[in-house]
């Protein structure tokens, strides 16, 4: 077995879970994975950007509950729980400039409440932070001691700081309060169940080139990505959940690609005439984006086991079958 895709190390039995957003794209595979390895899950989500779709098919499991709450109200999880993980929050550019007072009271109000679950009940908690903390980095690749370049005022300060924010909280609750707390920094991931318009680049190409429309690339496409094949990231989470690190702890895979790269490679997969397109650059995009992931190797044992060119094909398989059995090209 390679080295870092083993079994994870665990420091801890957990026997209950508490997943927030987990009826979204990341959130929806960490309850299939917990209630894969025997523990049970109440999953919080109020569907802003996740659909109780996404774990139609967890309904039946024995041990699993999905129920409707916002989390910037107020958090209450009768019973006991070993675990919180916060991942609620929208997380595709499109939808945090479309909800950007949502996005900010997820990360401090949600937070807050969150932080003050884990630490009533005793719980392990996992913060989703994300790269976009590392804003549009003046250090490549970023490693976790890398402070960020964030513009707290543009468009995407909405994200970036509500993350920021929840990074400082969840340091206070672990320093002051002494709750059992751990920050993920997750960079770009992709996989099955995410939605086809949410804006983010490998989703908006398979659906451009399953659907024959242009591919639109910003820019001149040369900004890099350094992209996650879901199954991977679960694992490196879960991998901090089961452990004791306090982190931050990056991660992400250190694949990187361009994103005309992305692009060129999708219209190859899916067999697709669609030309591409160049738009306009977001405000402050990125120009770069590549994981230490040194940390996560050495203190979780952890590494990505899927390649770009494997994951891609997953992803354009399900999205081909989701969108009408459109055929996909082979080999
Ligand atoms: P997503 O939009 O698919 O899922 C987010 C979920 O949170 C949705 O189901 C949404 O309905 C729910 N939600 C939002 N606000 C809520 C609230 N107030 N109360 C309860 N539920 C709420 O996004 P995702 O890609 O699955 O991301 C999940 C988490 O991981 C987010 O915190 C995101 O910042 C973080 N993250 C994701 C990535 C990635 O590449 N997918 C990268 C870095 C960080």
């Amino acid at each position: 077995m390679a080295q870092g895709t083993g079994p994870i190390r665990e420091a801890r039995s957990i026997g209950r879970a508490v997943v927030t957003g987990g009826a979204g794209f990341l959130g929806s595979h960490l309850c299939e994975h917990l209630l894969d390895r025997g523990v049970e899950v109440v999953c919080l989500d109020n569907f802003l950007t996740g659909s109780p779709q996404n774990v139609r098919h967890l309904m039946e499991r024995p041990g699993f509950r999905l129920i409707r709450c916002d989390v910037t109200d107020f958090v209450h999880v009768p019973g006991p729980v070993d675990l919180v993980l916060h991942f609620a929050s929208p997380a595709s550019p499109l939808d945090y400039l479309k909800m950007p007072i949502e996005t900010l009271k997820v990360g401090s109000l949600g937070t807050l409440h969150t932080l003050g679950l884990a630490n009533d009940k005793g719980a392990r908690y996992v913060l989703a932070s994300t790269s976009e903390v590392y804003g549009d980095p003046l250090q490549h690749p970023q490693d976790e001691d890398y402070w960020g370049n964030v513009n707290p005022v543009g468009p995407r300060g909405v994200y970036d700081e509500a993350k920021r924010f929840s990074e400082a909280m969840t340091t206070a609750y672990r320093t002051y309060k002494g709750t059992d707390t751990g920050i993920v920094r997750i960079f770009n991931t992709y996989g099955p169940r995410m939605r086809p318009d949410d804006g983010r680049a490998i989703p908006a190409f398979i659906g451009q080139a399953l659907s024959g429309r242009p591919l639109t690339v910003a820019g001149d496409g040369s900004q890099t990505r350094s992209i996650c094949y879901v199954d991977d990231t679960v694992r490196g989470i879960l991998a901090m959940a089961f452990s004791a690190e306090a982190g931050p702890i990056n991660i992400g895979n250190p694949d990187e690609l361009s994103v005309l790269r992305l692009a060129e490679w999708i219209t190859e997969l899916t067999g697709s005439a669609s030309p591409i397109e160049f738009i306009d650059l977001p405000v402050d995009d990125p120009k770069v984006r590549r994981p230490d992931s040194t940390r996560a190797e050495t203190r979780l044992g952890w590494r990505p086991s899927v390649s770009s060119e494997e994951g891609l094909r997953r992803t354009v398989a399900w999205f081909a079958e989701e969108l009408g059995g459109r055929s996909v090209a082979a080999g």
